[in-house]
Parts: structure tokens; C-alpha cells; sequence
């Protein structure tokens, strides 16, 4: 007895020198670095988890073997992509990390997967569907850095409204949703065909594409929140519409 097999990205590919080896450990070299929080979010969703390692011509193959996909956070995107030139406090950037998550996303709407996009996950949803982002909100939206919070992930510190109609209100409850906040960038231009689905003062906090079952993205870290029903609703929901697919 096993769940829908639900891929997770590893957006941050950490340099050698971010690498700290104990005497008996591997050769520094680059590591793929994901949050336990992710796989053990979609396990408890239902789903059985699996990471996947960036390799760019393996894309179709591997979203040919999974019944959803979830986009997790991670560096800036290369404002390359969606045509800005890069701000002053852009943040490092992975353009191969980019290309690949690109791919498995393309092939995953494709496929009609669902897909749970998580804070640089759903930046990289809207860029997909066309839209643009904010480089660094605090000092392009003056807004302070109460959208970098300084507590623990599993805490929340901000909150924000959700629509009324949409699916995210449907999974969640609806209404004022407390949630954490790790992020400097957001959407600016929504991209074509997507819904804004919550907002906190005017600033994007989630987005989904209405015409699909299952394609929503979060600017928070619902994967440190699992612990909250209303939370855990997204895997849940993510492995539910996946299990249709299975
Ligand atoms: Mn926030």
C-alpha cells in the first residue's frame, strides 16, 4: 500500500565552499540541499515522496513516472527570463536549476499533473505562465522585511486574506490564513491564465490556474506548516488530485 509518487525539486544546489564536511565525509563538491520538511509534508499529505536530482534531458521522463509534481523553494530566479534586467539585490542565481525546474513543469501541465508550488516555486509558476516578478520587495515595496521572518519556519508571523471562490479557499477554510514568510521577491505581473488567490496588503501570497484541478502555488513555506490542518490540506488535496492520475 504506497500514495500517489509525488516529485520534489532541490532548487539550491550548494557550492563547495557552503559545504561544511566532517573529517570522516565526503570530498567537498556541490550537494543537492532540500528541507526535510518537504518529503515529510508530502507523507503525511498520503503521498509517497521522491527527490529528484536536476538533469535536464531526463525531464520528460522523469514527470513520465510521477503523478505530481511539487516546485520547492530556493534562490532567486534569473530575471533573464522573464526579460527584467537583474536588481541591484538580486540574489545568486542557478540558470541551469531554472531550465531544468522549467522542463519538469512543462511536462507536468502536460501530463495534467498537479503541482503544489512553494514560495520560489510558485515565482517560477507565474514566470512559466508569463509573468514577472518583484527582485526585492523591501526595498522596491518599501515593505520592511516582515516578509523575512526571523522565528522558525513551523511558526507563523504574518497573515493573509484568501478569495473567496477559489480553490485554495476551498482546501483551506477560506478567510485570514496565518503563515510564515522566508521570501524578498514576489510576483509583480501575474502571469497569463493564473488567479490571485491571496494577498497580504496588496502583495501577492498565492496564485493557482482555475482552468486545472490542482495547480497552485504559496509564497509561504506550507511544508514547515503541516502541523496545521489548513495546511496540510495542500498536500493533501495535491495527493488527492494526483491519486486520479495514478
Ligand atoms: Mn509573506
Amino acid at each position: 500500500m504506497h500514495g500517489p509518487l509525488i516529485g520534489i525539486t532541490t532548487s539550491e544546489l550548494r557550492t563547495p565552499d557552503r559545504v561544511d564536511p566532517t573529517p570522516s565525509s565526503e570530498p567537498p563538491q556541490r550537494e543537492l540541499a532540500l528541507g526535510l520538511d518537504y518529503p515529510v509534508a508530502v507523507a503525511a499529505g498520503g503521498g509517497l515522496p521522491v527527490v529528484l536530482p536536476p538533469h535536464l534531458d531526463q525531464a520528460e521522463d522523469v514527470v513520465s513516472r510521477l503523478d505530481g509534481l511539487v516546485l520547492a523553494g530556493g534562490p532567486d530566479i534569473n530575471p533573464a527570463l522573464y526579460a527584467h534586467p537583474p536588481h541591484a539585490n538580486l540574489g545568486p542565481n542557478e540558470p541551469a536549476t531554472d531550465a531544468w525546474e522549467l522542463a519538469l513543469l512543462t511536462a507536468a501541465l502536460e501530463r495534467g499533473l498537479p503541482v503544489l508550488a512553494i514560495c520560489r516555486g510558485m515565482q517560477l509558476l507565474n514566470v512559466a505562465y508569463g509573468g514577472t516578478l518583484w527582485q526585492d520587495i523591501n526595498t522596491e515595496l518599501e515593505l520592511g522585511d516582515v516578509h523575512r521572518q526571523k522565528e522558525r519556519g513551523s511558526e507563523v508571523t504574518h497573515d493573509v486574506e484568501v478569495d473567496d471562490g477559489t480553490q485554495l479557499a476551498a482546501l483551506t477554510g477560506g478567510g485570514t490564513l496565518a503563515v510564515n514568510s522566508f521570501h524578498h521577491q514576489a510576483v509583480q505581473d501575474l502571469g497569463s491564465g493564473l488567479r490571485i488567490t491571496a494577498r497580504d496588503q496588496g502583495l501577492v501570497e498565492a496564485i493557482e490556474d482555475p482552468a486545472r484541478p490542482f495547480v497552485i502555488g504559496v509564497q509561504w513555506h506550507a511544508e514547515s506548516l503541516y502541523r496545521r490542518p489548513a495546511q496540510l490540506a495542500l498536500f493533501q488535496g495535491l495527493v488527492a488530485t494526483a491519486a486520479t492520475s495514478a
